[in-house]
């Protein structure tokens, strides 16, 4: 069974289509990377998947089952951000903890839960800090924590990297990749506009376009391995966007 499946997925802002058409299926313990230039629909379809955005057509399911009336809450999904979103009030502690409120575990559950994923981040030492305390790495590892603690079967990532430096960005993404292979079953579905980091980190590349101009297009220009995209670009735009010998 696959973990998600997008069917017919369209979505538009008022007049405009920003999304169109996109069929896709997700496989349980994949890692799907969703790259494109700015403004082609990453983030658009990743909210749509979450729940925090509404397709304007088009069925989502989860393990086969159909959740565009689910909310984002019950999805089983957990999604880590650019900016990191972390209360700035809270401690690292709380900060994870918060998500876990509402599935009413026992205490020494949510202890555990987030001891394990405080080792796995090197955020041990550091639970009883607030955010402000913190550097940028050390806050977008509380943040991907925040969602480890859930225990999510699909974990949604929108540039998670974005706004840290060259060499933290090198290592938190290595660090996502060992998340990814530590936790067996487990989809990732990740937005970056980085060919690096698609090329590195993905079993499967969604290579998105733009629709300014071509609203008849669908959204996906191509679907693939990375290898497969580099050396059997689809057309001239997937073989432009990835570099591909010519
Ligand atoms: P990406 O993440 O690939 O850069 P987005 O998904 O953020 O692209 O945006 C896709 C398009 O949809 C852009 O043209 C953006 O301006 C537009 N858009 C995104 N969110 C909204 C919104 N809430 N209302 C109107 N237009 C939006
Ligand atoms: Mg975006």
């Amino acid at each position: 069974m696959s973990q998600v499946e997008l069917v017919g997925i369209n979505k538009r802002f008022g007049e405009t289509t920003v999304i169109a058409d996109v069929n896709l299926t997700i496989a349980p313990g994949e890692f799907c990377v969703f790259i494109g230039p700015s403004g082609c629909g990453k983030s658009t379809l990743l909210r749509i998947i979450a729940g925090l955005e509404a397709p304007s057509s088009g069925e989502l399911r989860i393990d086969g089952v159909r959740v565009n009336e689910m909310e984002p809450a019950k999805r089983d999904i957990a999604m880590v951000f650019q900016s990191y979103a972390l209360y700035p009030h809270m401690t690292v502690f709380e900060n994870m903890a918060f998500g876990l409120r509402h599935l009413h575990l026992p205490k020494g559950e949510i202890d555990q839960r987030i001891e394990v994923a405080a080792q796995a981040l090197n955020l041990a030492t550091m639970l009883q800090r607030k955010p402000i305390a913190l550097s940028g790495g050390q806050r977008q590892r509380v943040a991907i924590g925040r969602a480890i603690v859930r225990k999510p079967k699909v974990f949604l990532f929108d540039e998670p990297l974005s706004n840290l430096d060259a060499a933290l960005r090198v290592k938190t993404r290595v660090e996502i990749a060992k998340l990814h292979r530590s936790l067996d079953g487990v989809s990732m579905v990740y937005v970056t506009h980085d060919q690096v980091e698609a090329m590195t980190l993905a079993d499967k590349i969604v290579l998105l376009r733009p629709l300014a101009g071509n609203p008849d297009l669908p959204s996906v220009a191509q679907v693939g391995h990375p290898l497969e995209l580099y050396h059997h670009p689809a057309n001239r735009f997937v073989a432009a966007f990835i570099g591909s010998p010519s």
